[in-house]
Parts: structure tokens; sequence; C-alpha cells
């Protein structure tokens, strides 16, 4: 790993920290992009895309698993409700999604594990397995695990944890019983269950706050109904498990020289555990920031700015948790209640 002093490192090649990259090179401005895996890598995640990530970046059709029609969300006592985009959005798998957004760069990720952040007066530190390497703003995009904000005493807020089982499932029975729709079932207190069609496969999992959030919890929901009928006669192929934030963005989005972008920054619509769409458009606000904070500017309040600006701060009004996944009951009354909106639209 070269060992010069750049003047942004990203840390972390995922949606947000590729976002980040692509907006500084099309600013001019130097960067280097870390990631301790190797790409193509996968991430446990739903793979869900509404369709205005699907058009702003203009996703190729070899690139997507299922184009997808829209949401489906389902009460406790069964009521449901349908939000169909206007055009398709898609369900990707994240391996070739991924390397799909680093495909752009000029500047390939390197290698590298980074174990520690620290902050100085005129830029900052990371601590990799290689060394040490510097530079004068870094943008942290190292998922809801971030080394970065553990390293300088930044709390996580809400951290919560989802599950998900790959099941395999003849298509014909994906296509009957779930086709293009991203199911989203409002069944317990502070989280929710999912499926999510894939080519074959489904994606059925489940996220929250708190202990009840477990592998059990998912068991538990792959055998409640309609989810049971829905998945009768598939296989599971794979048990994935992750941190996901689910408190809406972090109160700090900046220190003097650290920008937080993604899952790291909070960036996740805690409805429905997204935040693919909001790391990309977080990861930009922040190089956009930085390359303001390169001019000479404070980069808490340029971050802030931008962020507003491209719409991300408004994940910070939906207090979901407190409100629509309170309890059961609460659910149950918000999608009535959506119910009745929709039959006006
Ligand atoms: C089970 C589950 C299902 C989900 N389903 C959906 C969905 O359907 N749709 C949706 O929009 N969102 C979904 N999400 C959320 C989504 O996965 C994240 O919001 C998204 O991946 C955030 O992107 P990111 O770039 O911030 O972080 P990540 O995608 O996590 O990327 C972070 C990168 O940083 C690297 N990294 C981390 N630490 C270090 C280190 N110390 N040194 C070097 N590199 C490091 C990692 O290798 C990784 O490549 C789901 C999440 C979970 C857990």
């Amino acid at each position: 790993m070269a060992s010069r002093r750049h003047e942004v490192c990203v840390l972390g090649a995922g949606p947000a920290g590729a976002s980040a990259a692509a907006e500084l090179e099309r600013l001019g401005v130097d960067c280097l992009l870390i990631d301790r895996a190797r790409f193509p890598r996968s991430k446990p995640c739903g793979g869900v895309l509404p369709w205005r990530a699907v058009e702003e970046l203009h996703l190729p059709g070899e690139v997507v698993e299922r184009p997808l029609e829209g949401y489906r969300v389902f009460s406790p006592s069964g009521e449901a409700v349908e939000s169909r985009f206007p055009s398709p959005g898609a369900v990707v798998r994240r391996s070739t999604f991924d390397a799909f957004l680093l495909d752009s760069l000029e500047g390939k990720p390197v290698c590298a594990r980074v174990s520690g952040v620290r902050e100085r007066r005129s830029g900052v530190e990371l601590l990799t397995d290689e060394g040490r390497l510097g530079a004068r703003y870094l943008i942290a995009a190292d998922g809801a695990n971030s080394v970065a904000r553990r390293s300088l005493g930044l709390g996580y807020g809400k951290l919560a944890l989802a599950c998900q089982y790959v099941i395999a499932l003849p298509e014909e029975a994906v296509e009957e019983r779930i086709g293009g729709w991203f199911e989203v079932y409002y069944l317990f207190s502070r989280g929710y269950g999912w499926l999510a069609p894939l080519r074959g496969a489904v994606k059925a999992g489940v996220g929250g706050l708190g202990s009840a959030f477990s592998r059990r919890a998912l068991e538990r929901f792959v055998r409640t109904s309609p989810v049971a009928e829905k998945l009768e006669g598939g296989r599971v192929l794979r048990y994935q498990a992750h941190r996901i934030p689910m408190g809406g963005p972090m109160e700090r989005l900046a220190t003097r020289r650290v920008a937080f972008a993604g899952d790291a920054g909070g960036f996740v619509f805690p409805g429905t555990g997204e935040g693919i769409y909001y790391a990309i458009r977080s990861g930009a606000a922040a190089a956009r920031a930085v390359a303001q904070a390169l001019d000479g500017r404070e980069l808490a309040q340029a971050y802030e700015e931008e962020a507003r600006s491209a719409g991300l701060l408004s994940l910070r009004d939906v207090d979901f948790l407190d409100t629509v996944l309170a309890s059961p009951e609460h659910a149950e009354r918000y999608v009535r209640r959506l119910k009745k909106l929709a039959r006006f639209q």
C-alpha cells in the first residue's frame, strides 16, 4: 500500500464508500479507497432497491436479480396494503451490485483492514494491518460496526440486529406467491419481518431492536401464516446476520476531520431496514462536504447542509420505532390508515 498522505481517505467500499469515491473523483479530489474485503464480496442484505435508485444509477439488467413492482405491507391481523412504484425497483445480489458500483471508479479499492482511527490537528491517521496511513479528511463508510466511530469514542445510537435465510424455492412458486413485491410484515414490537423475491429463491428476514430479534425469531417468522404458506416446499440455503442502525441519522454526522456515511452515519429507513439508497446518497453528500472543507469550510456544517439538501435528514423525522413499531396495535392502526389513504389515490 502506498504510504503517501492523501487529501481524503474513504474507509469502506460498500455503497456509501463507492459513492463517496465516485463523487470525489468527479470533483477532482485526490482520494484513497480502502476495504478489508476483496471484491466481489457478499454482505448480509435483502438487496431491495427502490425505483429511484434503479433510475439514478441507470442500473443495467444484468445486475438486477428481479425487477420489483413495489411494497406490500402486512399488519398483525393480516390486513395488507400495496404501494406500487412509478417505475420498477429491483432486488440485487450485493456481490454483483457492489462490484458494479466500483466498476466505474478510476481508483480501485486497496485491500487493508483498519484497526483504529486517530484525529489530529491537521488530519487523520489510520492504523492498518500494513502500517499507518495519513489523510487530511476521512469519510468513514465502514458500515454498522464502524471502527472509526468506536475509535473516536462516538456512540452507535440504536443498533439493531437483522437476520435472514436465503431459501431455495421453485421459480413458479416465487412468481405465484410473491411475484415482484417486497413484503414487509409488522408483526412484532420494535421490529419487522420481510420477504424479498430472488430468482428461484426468497430472502426471509427479521430485524429489530433488542435480544428478541435472533435466529429463533426468524424461525418463528417463517412458520407464521401467511409467510409459512408462501415458503412451503422451500429449502434453507444460508443463514446470515448483521447489525443495522435503526434510530435514523446520527446527531453528529461529522467531527472536525471525519464524516460518517451510510450505516456508519445511521442512514437507514427504520420502517423497512432499507439503507442502500441512503448509503449512496450520504456517501456523495459527505464527499461534497469534504471538498468544501478542503476549501476551508467547517466539515460538520457543510455535511449537515449537504445531507439536508439531499433529503437525508427527513429520515430523522420518521420516528418509526416509537410510533408504528411501538406495539402490534400501533402497527395495526398504521396499516389500516395506509389502506384508507390508498383508496383515495
Ligand atoms: C439482514 C439485512 C437485510 C438488509 N436488507 C436491505 C434491503 O433489502 N435493502 C436495503 O436498502 N438495505 C438493506 N439492509 C441494509 C443495507 O445492507 C445497509 O444499509 C448497506 O449495506 C449500507 O451500506 P454501507 O456502504 O454503509 O455499508 P456496508 O455495505 O456494510 O459496507 C461497509 C464496508 O466497509 C468495510 N469495512 C468495515 N470495517 C472495516 C475495517 N475495519 N477495515 C476496512 N474495511 C472495513 C466492509 O468490508 C464493507 O465492505 C439490510 C441489512 C441487513 C443486515
